[in-house]
């Protein structure tokens, strides 16, 4: 159902423009090798390097700890469905532009999923639940495929596959408000990680259009002031935007401001009351008596195209240590001290650190200059001296030189940088 990720409706573009500088993110993605695309395989349906994806999968661990420590489970779906499942959900009708869709040898119609909830939905199906079980609280971080006009595709903002760091909690209405403030709590602390600052809008329905919307008045109210409750608990910088709501319920949307003052409409908290309907989802309640469920859709990072364009045109591609690439850049000053360059290599990787060399077949000032075009967070350099005192000279991308440094040091002070995430 979530249906926030794409640029389109609220990532109001103010301030300065990105798309001809050094903080373009495309650009970005090719100097720092990260994603590409191919014409043989086509526009918006970008490929992910080696580089990329250590990206993409340090991010997911990130919000994955955060969520693992909150009673998430993971879970794994396939990528297409018959397509009696949307008829169910609702979404074979209202999705159908949309819809990727697949006709098998046989003539069955299958669809490519624009979104997991239906999928999720018959997980939590298999088999009934106590109110002792509930919430479960489903994880999946996969991609959507989502049949946009190839007009409007490009970079990592317009694509059709597009990763969801996405999550469903089944839970009881009663539950909701400690459910959301979990889910709140982990996107304050990811964004205040990269430096963004985040103002909230709670989408709400618009009164004066009720047939727009599923469910009773009453239902409406009731979740519309839960959300606005928890927004004064947690004194959230927020506003209201009645006729910004789901059509299944209202929504808590994020919206991040980037270093140059540009706002990006990111996570997302969604209310759904509508999907247990049509799925018929209950748990029993201590009375014994079935009891209809809700939903809370959600997604930290969004969409981690869209987040990943979003975070590099914010830092200008320097990425912090613990997300790049590669934290650490081994430069022998000749051939000479390639051995003693690989002892360093082994001990780097040994405490974890992503560390390579570059090879002396160039000079040293150029090796230099472009370990820091590719925005290497360190350099170490060695030469004879290092090599008989067990010693780099170490520079920071951020710090400047540091000096030279016994190698336990170094390792020791990068290993500690990258899991503090700092
Ligand atoms: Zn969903």
């Amino acid at each position: 159902m979530m249906r926030i990720i794409m640029a389109k409706p609220d990532a109001k573009d103010q301030g300065a423009d990105a798309s001809s500088s050094s903080r373009d993110h495309r650009k970005l993605g090719q100097e720092l090798d990260l994603f590409v695309t191919s014409e043989l395989v086509g526009s918006g349906l970008p490929l992910w390097t080696p580089r990329g994806t250590i990206v993409r999968q340090e991010l997911d661990r990130f919000v994955w700890e955060m969520r693992s420590a909150r009673g998430y489970e993971r879970v794994t779906i396939p990528h297409i469905t018959k397509k009696e499942l949307y008829i169910t959900s609702g979404h074979w009708e209202k999705f159908a532009d949309d819809l990727f869709r697949i006709t098998s040898r046989e003539g069955r119609e299958y669809a490519l999923k624009p979104m997991n909830c239906p999928h999720h939905t018959q997980i939590f199906a298999r088999k009934p639940h106590s109110w002792r079980e509930m919430p479960q609280r489903y994880a999946e971080t996969t991609m959507v495929y989502r049949d946009e006009q190839s007009g409007e595709l490009g970079g990592l903002t317009r694509v059709l596959s597009i990763t969801q760091d996405d999550s469903h909690v089944f839970c009881r209405e009663a539950q909701v408000k400690e459910e959301f403030f979990r889910l709140w709590d982990i996107v304050d602390i990811f964004y205040i990680a990269f430096g963004f600052k985040l103002r909230v809008r709670l989408s709400f329905h618009d009164p004066k259009e009720p047939e727009k919307y599923l469910g009773t008045k009453e239902t409406w109210k009731n979740a519309e002031n839960a959300l606005r409750e928890i927004a004064q608990e947690r004194n959230a910088d927020f506003f209201e935007a009645p006729g910004e709501a789901a059509l299944y319920g209202p929504k808590v949307d994020f919206m991040a401001t980037d270093s140059i003052g540009r706002e990006h409409q990111v996570a997302t908290i969604q209310l759904d009351m509508n999907l247990p309907e049509r799925f018929d989802l209950v748990c029993i309640n201590e009375k014994g008596e079935r009891e209809r469920i809700v939903m809370i859709h959600s997604a930290i990072m969004g969409s981690i195209e869209r987040f990943t364009a979003v975070l590099l045109e914010h830092l200008e591609g320097k990425l912090p240590t613990w997300l790049s690439p590669c934290q650490a850049k081994i430069l022998p000053v000749s051939e000479k001290h390639l051995e003693y360059a690989t002892e360093v290599l082994h001990k780097l990787r040994e405490s974890g650190i992503r560390a390579e060399i570059s090879k002396a077949d160039e000079s040293l000032g150029k090796r230099i200059r472009e370990a820091k075009m590719q925005k290497t967070p360190y350099l170490l350099v060695v030469g004879d001296e290092e090599a008989g005192a067990m010693t780099a000279s170490l520079e920071s991308r951020d710090k400047g030189k540091i000096g030279v440094l016994d190698l336990d040091d170094i390792a020791a002070r990068l290993e500690t940088e990258i899991r503090m995430r700092s």
